[in-house]
């Protein structure tokens, strides 16, 4: 690492001992393969070095949304089968073979076009069908998927590996809508059992079927954010015991204090009613830190829970420690625990108004990761 970069106070710290945790909590919970799904930097821990980590401890599929995700993957080694979750262009066809990764075939149309570029390659592509049993996303819907189904089984140029589907509502543990989507999927299903081909991996469980749905576990689960620790939703239940992968640190880079009346940050939106002491954290907006945050959200520092005052700007946000002490270099948490108290990525998401997810993937690449563990 440049000298640059490794002097950066803010770091996300990955501890790989609880993806491993993670792994087998959910492995032993679900009773069936996993397809870890590492899409969008592996909900911003870091693509290559979250894969080798899960290759190592024996996932049995990886998953990723982009082929540009698949091939970095090859890239930088990894060989467990990969599957990309997102729609194709046929264009796209042979850099998949080439790459030796799974394509989702989400229309009869598609399938034509990779097993045109499978022929012309003379190498088989590895398929997993897509059926729309609610989302309205990509995949063939499920009432009108038997000539699709029957076309796949009968492709020559393509090895039918998987039939999947996805869920739109499982991080409601109350939500009717993914009972019916099993049962849509099932009536797909049926179309192989009905022209006698063997059936292909059934998946359907994202981190809400695998929390609170056992019925969709079928004969492979695909969780993405409960891996990383993190719940999907306010009001889903801790059913799994997992624990958070990803921390965010900074440090205290100056201190002053601000008079009473004087206000804080781009736009003068708060200032204190007394003499207050204030700390700078150099971190921001530009490093994906939520600027929804701006009076909001809450940082440790010294085993304290201090409120961030005035507007998140790009680099640096503003912390108030009222007549508390706090000095240049102290370690700052933003996500993660410090002599017991916690701020979770969960908790962060509430504040800002958002979901885990968007404060996991939008923590960017000017972040500095430190592995550790594994
Ligand atoms: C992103 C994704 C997942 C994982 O979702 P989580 O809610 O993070 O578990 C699973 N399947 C598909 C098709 C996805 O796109």
């Amino acid at each position: 690492m440049p000298p640059a970069v490794s002097e950066r106070p803010t770091r996300i710290r990955v501890d790989l001992d609880h993806l491993t945790f993670n792994l087998r909590s959910i492995r032993s919970h679900v009773g069936v393969p996993v397809m870890a799904i590492v899409k969008a930097n592996a909900y911003g821990h870091g693509l290559v070095p979250v894969a080798q980590h899960l290759q190592k401890q024996g996932v049995e599929q990886l998953g990723v949304a982009f082929v540009e995700e698949g091939i970095a993957l090859r890239q930088a080694g990894i060989t467990a089968p990969v599957l990309v979750l997102g729609g194709i262009f046929g264009r796209q066809v042979a850099q998949f073979i080439a790459h030796d990764l799974e394509i989702t075939v989400s229309s009869l149309d598609k399938l034509r076009q990779v097993e045109a570029a499978a022929e012309a390659l003379g190498r088989k592509a590895v398929i997993h069908l897509k059926i729309d049993t609610g989302m309205e996303r990509i995949g063939v819907h499920s009432y009108s998927a038997r000539a699709f189904i029957e076309a796949a089984v009968a492709s020559r140029w393509c090895v039918l590996k998987g039939i999947y589907s996805h869920l739109a509502c499982a991080d409601d543990p109350r939500s009717a809508m993914t009972l019916q989507q099993l049962e849509r999927f099932f009536e797909a299903c049926a179309h192989i059992e009905r022209v006698g081909a063997p059936m292909p991996l059934r998946h359907l469980a994202n981190s809400g079927g695998v929390l609170h749905f056992p019925d969709t576990r079928l004969d492979m689960v695909r969780p993405g954010i409960l891996m990383y620790g993190v719940l999907p939703d306010a009001a889903a239940q801790r059913t799994i015991d997992v624990r958070p992968v990803m921390s965010l640190v900074s440090q205290v880079v100056y201190f002053k204090v601000v008079k009473a009346g004087n206000p804080v940050s781009y736009g003068a939106t708060w200032a204190p009613s007394r003499d207050t002491r204030v700390v700078t954290v150099p971190i921001g907006y530009g490093d994906g830190y939520p600027r929804a945050l701006s009076s909001r959200g809450e940082v440790l520092i010294r085993a304290h829970r201090y409120p961030i005052v005035g507007r998140v700007c790009m680099d640096q946000f503003m912390v108030d420690i009222g007549q508390d002490s706090a000095w240049n270099e102290d370690e700052v948490v933003l996500i993660g625990s410090q002599d017991g108290n916690t701020i979770t990525a969960e908790n962060l998401a509430q504040a800002a108004g958002i979901i885990p997810y968007e404060v996991l993937v939008g923590l960017n690449e000017r972040i500095p990761r430190e592995y550790s563990g594994g």
